[in-house]
């Protein structure tokens, strides 16, 4: 029998780390995920997938450490030899970004380098994935694409384009599978609570609930291209799958603003977004990215991949998800 394959995910707790543990597992492989050791539990998007009877949970397999530690990433990166690794760990909120700039710095952009490091020193033929963003687009104006320049607007958008030109050097130099997957905004009833569709969600199902009668945010004018998460966490499998290492952008092309969110959420439920919304300053950034809007037709022609679930869906699947979860539904349904 061929061995298993095996990746190593970093970032398995959040959103895309629990989608692409599951897909993987599913498949058939052996999954390693590092995890942070926190006073309060941290597993909620994974623990389901130790107890789903159809998912091989026997598979996955978890390791304490943290990406700004770059004697525990080789060490673990020795142990594991991994066939596959997906770099999905990093300090991944835009307004959080310029409160802690420093740190993030190093946890979504140096870091990169102690994982490609790691792998450089132990197996160049560990094919390796970066979770790369529209973030770096910023300020260049839509439609993005894979030629589109990078112009940053915020700490984390510069910390992302540093893991950029580290991933693509570490190919060019070492001759390394290492590729970027540059993603536009993908979301799910996984999405954490303080990005703005999740926020927006919750909020629904808690006003629906009797729960929460007013809903304080910022910028309500700015567009973004809104896909669903586990149909970008197959793409990024698909990027490691290629035959030759390549950065593709995942997006759907759509284009629909905060106020278009607000109102399909709320119009789902029943209910008119202005008798909620509020404007309090604290959620502006000091600088904003205006308009993402993604072409990914390279990903479409070159990996078969395509998006296929836009905003109008979406907003009924996370509203749903979060009614549901207030009615106590298992986490590991969503
Ligand atoms: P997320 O839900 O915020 O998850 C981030 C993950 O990184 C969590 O597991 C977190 O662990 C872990 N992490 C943070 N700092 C770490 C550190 N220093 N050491 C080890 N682990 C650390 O993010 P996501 O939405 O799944 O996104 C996945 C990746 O794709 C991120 O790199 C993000 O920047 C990027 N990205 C996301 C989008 C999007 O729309 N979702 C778009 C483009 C790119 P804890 O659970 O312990 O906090
Ligand atoms: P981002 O595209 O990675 O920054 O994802 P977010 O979901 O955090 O923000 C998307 C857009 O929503 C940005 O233009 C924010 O300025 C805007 N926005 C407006 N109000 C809020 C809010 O209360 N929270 C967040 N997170 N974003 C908000």
């Amino acid at each position: 029998m061929a061995e298993a394959k095996r990746a190593f995910i970093t970032g398995v707790t959040g959103q895309d780390g629990s989608y692409m543990a599951q897909q993987l597992l599913e498949k058939g492989y052996e999954v390693h995920g590092l995890v942070r050791r926190s006073s309060s539990f941290n597993r909620g998007r994974i623990d389901h997938l130790h107890h789903d009877e159809h998912i091989p949970g026997q598979n996955l397999h978890l390791h304490y450490g943290d990406v700004t530690d770059a004697a525990r990433m080789h060490q673990l990166v020795t142990e594991l030899r991994p066939h596959e690794v997906y770099n999905l760990a990093a300090q991944s909120h835009v307004r959080v970004s310029f409160d802690e700039p420093l740190y993030t710095a190093e946890a979504t952009g140096v870091s990169t380098l102690n994982i490609l490091e790691a792998i450089r020193s132990v197996d160049t033929s560990i094919r390796f994935y970066q979770a790369s963003t529209s973030e770096m687009f910023g300020a260049s104006p839509p439609p993005q694409n894979e030629d589109t320049p990078f112009y940053p607007r915020s700490p984390y958008g510069a910390a992302k384009v540093y893991s950029y030109w580290i991933t693509k050097n570490y190919r060019e130099a070492y001759d390394m599978f290492a590729v970027n997957g540059q993603l536009f905004n993908h979301e799910s009833p996984r999405r954490g609570e303080t990005f703005v569709t999740r926020k927006i969600t919750l909020a629904v199902a808690n006003i629906v609930k009797g729960n929460q009668t007013e809903l304080w945010m910022g910028n309500l004018d700015s567009i973004r291209d809104w896909g669903y998460a586990p149909e970008y966490t197959d793409g990024m499998w698909r990027m490691l799958q290629a035959d030759e290492p390549d950065d593709f952008v995942l997006a759907t092309g759509s284009a629909y603003t905060i106020k278009d969110f607000l109102e399909l959420s709320f119009a789902h439920a029943g209910l008119d977004w202005h008798d909620y919304v509020k404007f309090d300053p604290k959620f502006l950034r000091p600088t904003e990215v205006d308009e993402l809007i993604g072409d990914a037709s390279k990903a479409k022609n070159k990996l078969g991949w395509e998006a296929k679930v836009l905003p109008p869906e979406l907003a009924k699947i996370m509203v749903d998800a979060d009614i549901a979860r207030l009615d106590g539904a298992k986490e590991g349904q969503f």
